[in-house]
């Protein structure tokens, strides 16, 4: 499939400093930040720097520098939060998933007890 990035999403504007966000780290190819709306004490989100609407879009078209920066985010992400007694990343795309920003990002996830991640039907 193609992707089309719509540099209007909140992210974009996040990045661009146009939105403030609660930054927990940042680099060169990545920026994390609290989730303005927590599902848990621990919910950052992980943002690639480069304009990539999904983790199908990212993994097919970004250059191999991106996709170390951002994995390495979540690794220093997990360093700084504290999610020793666990933690679940999620990546919502498209709409079967309800993604709601289009611009790529790992929910990082815990600091309580998550319960199962589906509810099977
Ligand atoms: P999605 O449903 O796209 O996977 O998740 C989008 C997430 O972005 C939601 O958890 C929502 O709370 C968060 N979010 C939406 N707008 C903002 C914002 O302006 N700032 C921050 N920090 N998070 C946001």
């Amino acid at each position: 499939m193609s992707f089309e990035y719509d540099d209007q999403n909140i992210f974009a504007k996040i990045l661009r400093g146009e939105i403030p966000n609660q930054t927990v780290f940042e680099s060169e190819h990545a920026l994390a930040f609290n989730d303005i709306n927590p599902a848990a004490p621990v919910h950052v989100l992980v943002i690639p720097k480069g304009p990539y609407v999904s983790m199908d879009h990212f993994c097919q078209q970004a250059k191999a520098d991106e996709i170390e920066g951002f994995m390495r985010a979540v690794g220093e992400v997990c360093k700084i939060v504290d999610v020793e007694g666990g933690f679940r990343v999620i990546s919502n795309a498209r709409e079967d998933a309800v993604q709601e920003v289009p611009h790529l990002h790992f929910h990082v996830i815990g600091g309580r007890p998550l319960g199962p991640i589906l509810t099977k039907v």
